[in-house]
């Protein structure tokens, strides 16, 4: 039986609404059931999670917040197996019904292995994740299998040569990423394409960059367009390629959640004018974005400094998009994060655990070398007497 996709937009499990935006596993489920409610009175209906998503916490939330709640024809329910967080081969069946519980279902609508890397696909041949999974689907315990990869197009037409029997790709797509060299998005989409693998598109808002982008970016596409909001672009960028199965969009807040589902409610592809304001808007963007870093997280649990590298990322980002003088702004939040427990940028033992789980292949170590630099340095007392000397000549 055909499957019905609503309207080509599914709910992110990776960004749900949280009551403390520092800490994952807060959840705010009252939130999110009013979410899923809207959500689903607008016609859609696919909702995406995965085993580690909220310090795993996510599965449960939406067997909460969705299967509870709905009859189980009415959404299509996808996670996937964290193959990179497991030891052995033992953990395949355990890990998989424990899904199925933690979602209150006896069976997912779409399966696919998660993240897969070349340290991936190697343990996957090892310990048989795709045999095991072909059986699983057999029994139907999932309709449809797929894999999500943050890689290049060569290493996905090898996997989709050893294993035809993959339905479909999940793969990283935006705009500021469609020619990235080391991402590399348009080439990997031409693959699934080439193979027949409908895609269903992660990180096309990128984790958030592309709704808050630069006052210049910003004034580009309010001149064209006053009433579209800027992740409303984004989101039509991903929509508008064909063989674009489902898009997913993180929806933390309400406002998030109300703009994506007026995107794709009356969807519209994007004009040859509205691509061309899309190319100088991603000039605009790197050049002004130094750490392309996604906000992920996976990176984190990996670090035996605890050191919060994505928000020490997007500290120092937004410092680069904001006026000098916001420094200490950025400086105190920083510190706020050290009170908290985590590690100073500085105390990185450059083991690169975190970079082994970094889908954007960032040089991590490096980059937070930049944050030691212009943010943990950062000397208040010598700003404060900069201001004052500045307000004396004033
Ligand atoms: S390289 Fe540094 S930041 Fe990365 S895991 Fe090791 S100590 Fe943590
Ligand atoms: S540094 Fe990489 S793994 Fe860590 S949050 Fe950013 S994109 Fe994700």
């Amino acid at each position: 039986m055909a499957i019905d996709f609503g309207k080509r937009m599914g709910m992110g499990g990776l960004r749900l609404p949280v009551k403390d935006p520092m800490n994952p596993m807060s959840i705010d489920m009252e939130q999110l059931k009013k979410n899923v409610d809207y959500f689903m009175e607008h016609g859609f209906n696919y909702f995406d999670t995965a085993y580690i998503y909220h310090g795993e916490l996510s599965e449960g939330a939406y067997g909460e917040a969705v299967v509870d709640r709905y009859p189980r024809d009415s959404f299509l329910l996808s996670t996937k197996m964290p193959v990179k967080q497991m030891n052995s081969a033992d953990q395949m069946e355990p890990i998989f019904e424990e899904q199925l519980r933690r979602c209150h279902v006896d069976y997912f609508d779409f399966y696919l292995v998660h993240c897969v890397s070349r340290d991936t696909y190697e343990r996957c041949k090892k310990w048989g994740v795709f045999e095991f999974l072909k059986k699983k689907r057999e029994e139907g315990k999932f309709r449809e299998f797929g894999v999500s990869l943050h890689d290049s197009p060569e290493f996905l037409e090898e996997i989709l040569t050893e294993h035809p029997e993959i339905d479909f790709v999940m793969e990283q797509i935006n705009y500021l990423d469609w020619t990235n060299p080391s991402i590399r998005s348009k080439e990997v989409y031409e693959m699934a394409m080439k193979y027949n693998k409908p895609v269903v598109v992660m990180e096309s808002c990128k984790g958030g960059t592309l709704a808050n982008l630069p006052d210049e970016a910003v004034k580009l596409m309010k001149e064209y367009n006053p009433h579209a909001s800027v992740a409303f672009w984004a989101y039509r960028f991903v929509g508008s390629l064909p063989g674009v199965r489902v898009c997913l969009c993180g929806m933390p807040t309400e406002e998030f959640l109300k703009d994506d589902v007026a995107t794709f409610e009356d969807f519209k592809p994007l004009n040859d004018e509205e691509y061309r304001i899309l190319e100088k808007v991603v000039e605009i963007v790197n050049a002004k974005t130094p750490i392309p870093c996604t906000q992920c997280r996976y990176c984190e649990p990996k670090c035996p400094k605890k050191i919060a590298i994505p928000d020490y990322f997007a500290l120092y980002n937004d410092l680069k998009r904001l006026p000098v003088d916001e420094v200490m702004t950025q400086a105190m939040y920083y510190g706020s994060l050290i009170e908290q427990g985590h590690g100073p940028a500085s105390a990185c033992v450059n083991c690169k655990s975190c970079e082994k789980q970094c889908p954007q292949h960032l040089e991590i170590t490096e980059y937070l070398k930049w944050v030691v630099k212009d943010i943990e340095q950062y000397d208040p007392m010598a700003q404060i007497e900069k201001m004052k000397a500045a307000a004396k000549e004033g």
